[in-house]
């Protein structure tokens, strides 16, 4: 309980042996961010800058942008914030980046490969990020969508330093780049894992779907095999992974990813004081148990009940 208020106060997040664990927020616009601030985010994880694109006929200017970023790097002065780039395509189809009739839209041009076509609207978007940068107190660290290979990240990286941004990463929502972080992370400074699409694509069950819930959880082995994939191109390349998919927020799964190596959670606000609560009553070694017998277990099912029934502090959450 203690820790639960310590949370929503901005305490850092750390296992119970005091291996600091960031947890940061998801946020989807400047009133989202300053809601994220007061709930005591550490930093913002995952910045969707998706709302400054939708539902216009054209991109935003540099200028519009600027000032849409800035009001978020002000909600956290000296914190970090990664901001993502336009994550165009599949649910949220944009006129000016985006074909209106590719048969297989979650599999089609979105997100960073949009700039196949459209470099420009990624450039404007990297230049309003460092002008925004430029004159906020925030650690920003900007990352992209959809990376599927080693040379994407290369060129991402290269376009990001070209506009002076160093702090530069990929998104691991594929399972290609999950399997290969140890090339991504030649180039990338650090991966931030989508779970949502990662386990999209691993078990090829739309995120969308209702009917397909039994396959769409991260507590799948497999999807439990790739962030642990991810974790290992990491360590090899010394390079941070975090994730920012909505399994960050399920107070059992968190100190499995930890467990798993995984060194930031990035989540929606309201699942940070569960989630800091989880973590403070476990050390890292356990978190490793977890993440052990989450792996061995047979199935996603099977996995959560073993984990759950090893946490016997969700019972306390409110
Ligand atoms: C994800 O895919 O897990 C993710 C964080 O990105 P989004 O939900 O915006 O696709
Ligand atoms: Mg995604």
């Amino acid at each position: 309980r203690t820790v639960r208020r310590a949370a929503r106060l901005g305490a850092p997040g750390a296992t119970a042996d005091g291996m600091p664990v960031a947890l940061l927020a998801n946020v989807a616009d400047p009133a989202g961010a300053a809601a994220a601030a007061a709930a005591g985010a550490e930093g913002v994880g995952l910045l969707r800058t998706e709302f400054r694109f939708l539902g216009r006929t054209v991109a935003p200017g540099v200028d519009e942008q600027v000032d849409a970023y800035r009001q978020v790097l002000a909600a956290f002065p000296g914190r970090k914030v990664v901001v993502r780039t336009l994550d165009a395509g599949a649910d949220k189809p944009l006129p000016f980046v985006t074909a209106p009739d590719e048969p297989n839209p979650a599999l089609g041009v979105r997100g960073l490969r949009t700039a196949w076509d459209h470099p420009q609207v990624l450039d404007d978007q990297l230049a309003a990020i460092a002008r925004a940068a430029a004159v906020e107190d925030a650690d920003v660290w900007v990352m992209a969508p959809m990376v599927a290979t080693a040379e994407e990240a290369r060129d991402f990286v290269e376009r990001c330093a070209a506009h002076g941004l160093a702090q530069a990463g990929v998104m691991v929502e594929v399972p290609s780049a999950a399997l290969r972080a140890r090339d991504l992370l030649v180039h990338a400074r650090f991966a931030s894992i989508g779970t949502n699409d990662l386990t999209q694509y691993a078990m090829a069950a739309d995120r969308e779907l209702a009917r397909l819930a039994r396959l769409s959880t991260s507590w799948q082995p497999a999807v439990l095999d790739l962030v642990a994939a991810t974790c290992a191109g990491g360590a090899l390349r010394g390079r941070p992974v975090g994730v920012c998919g909505e399994a960050a927020a399920d107070p059992a799964l968190a100190p499995v990813l930890v467990g798993l190596g995984v060194s930031s959670l990035s989540m929606t606000p309201r699942a940070l004081p569960d989630v800091a609560a989880v973590l403070a009553t476990v050390t890292a070694d356990r978190c490793r148990e977890l993440a052990d017998a989450a792996l061995a277990a047979d199935g996603a099912e099977a996995a959560r009940d073993t984990v759950r029934a090893m946490l016997p502090v969700l019972e306390d959450l409110g």
